[in-house]
């Protein structure tokens, strides 16, 4: 493998002679080949994803991988009498990655052989290699955020929560309630700012700008008391959602410059832009503070264009926006205005959060009277 391989988002493992010692079918008990626990733990922790594809009894098995603690690890599980190639393609497909970034191991060549032939973009191990796997490059990502490491459970809670949106019956704001959604805004520190970044990098389709902050940018900012550098977190009773947003907000007296909000794609149907935005909306209000949000009309990013005419910004005059710098015409950035009044909290999830007007309300002149 060159080291321009892509990375490796799932493995895709054997069991009988790969994973463990021995045939399930033939010898009853089989235990762990040595050092496969620690490499299934390390890619997990990678946020690279695992899955089985194996001629076996299925409920034998599983039952084994259970007794194992093994089981959790693996995402649609192919034990099943076909061929591999198909049960690798149906993992991709259910995933929704690219054959390309799926790799499989087995001891078998006459299987590596099959999968080779069935879906020649798959990269396939022999299960000799087991141990070295975690030092190849290609299962090495430069870089491990708090997401990535919690990538499967967000997975496997994401499974639950759509077999839950399946079976319900009721309207969606009913739907909505029922997920029992927990939003947590917080100031972003040190260890948030790799999820800014891969936010920013991420999340083309809900960047109001499509700027893109760097790492060192931001990190001057956290220390500028002038500017908020915000990250939102979603949960709900099915698990975490991970960082699904981003704020960089300048805070003058009199205007609060949104310079950037990007949210991801994943948590649009729960509203989560709206609920930022009237938050935000409310926050400037009881500071006496008027808003003006940065915004860059693209073929991608509609649905924040709406997000923000529905929140009620809107291209306009005035006079706060003097206190902004000047922007390049060049940019194609518009600047959205709106006068802040209170909004209500929202009425679909809990929200926690910084109490920002108390930090930027400007200090009052002595009274008049
Ligand atoms: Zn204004």
């Amino acid at each position: 493998m060159s080291d321009r391989s892509p990375l490796v988002k799932c493995l895709v493992w054997d069991l009988d002679n790969t994973l463990w010692r021995g045939t399930l079918l033939e010898d009853g008990q089989v235990s762990l080949v040595p050092g496969v626990r620690e490499v299934v733990r390390a890619l997990d922790e990678r946020g690279i994803l695992q899955s089985v594809a194996s001629k076996n009894d299925h409920d034998l098995a599983w039952a084994r991988l259970t007794e194992l603690g093994l089981a959790e690890y693996f995402l649609y599980p192919q034990i099943n009498w076909g061929p591999k190639s198909v049960s690798v393609t149906r993992i991709a497909a259910e995933l929704k990655f690219a054959l390309g970034t799926v790799a499989f191991i087995d001891d078998q060549p006459a299987e590596r052989a099959e999968v080779a032939f069935g879906a020649p973009a798959v990269r396939c191990y022999d299960a000799g290699l087991v141990g070295t796997l975690p030092g190849l490059a290609e299962f090495s990502p430069a870089v491990v955020t708090v997401d990535a490491a919690r990538r499967r459970q967000m997975y496997q809670a994401s499974f639950r929560r759509e077999a839950a949106k399946e079976s319900f019956a009721g309207p969606d704001e009913e739907f909505l309630r029922s997920l029992e959604l927990q939003m947590v805004i917080k100031r972003a520190d040190e260890v948030d700012l790799s999820r800014v970044e891969e936010l920013t990098l991420r999340t083309s389709q809900m960047n109001a700008t499509g700027v893109h902050y760097g790492d060192a940018v931001l990190r001057e900012l956290l220390a500028d008391p002038g500017h908020e550098v915000l990250t939102v977190m979603l949960a709900d009773r099915f698990g975490p959602h991970g960082a699904v947003g981003v704020m960089l907000l300048q805070c003058l007296p009199g205007v609060w410059h949104l310079k950037l909000l990007a949210t991801s794609c994943r948590v649009v149907s729960f509203g989560a832009g709206a609920v930022i935005l009237n938050w935000l909306i409310d926050q400037a209000a009881r500071a006496g503070a008027h808003l003006a949000a940065d915004f860059r009309p693209t073929e991608r990013n509609r649905m924040m264009d709406i997000a923000y005419r529905f929140a009620g910004f809107a291209v306009a005059e005035c006079g706060c926006l003097a206190a902004l710098p000047a922007r390049d015409p060049g940019s194609g950035i518009q600047c959205l205005h709106l006068t802040a009044e209170p909004r209500s909290a929202p009425t679909t999830m809990t929200l926690t959060s910084p109490d920002l007007a108390a930090s930027h309300t400007p200090a009052r002149t002595s009274p008049a009277h």
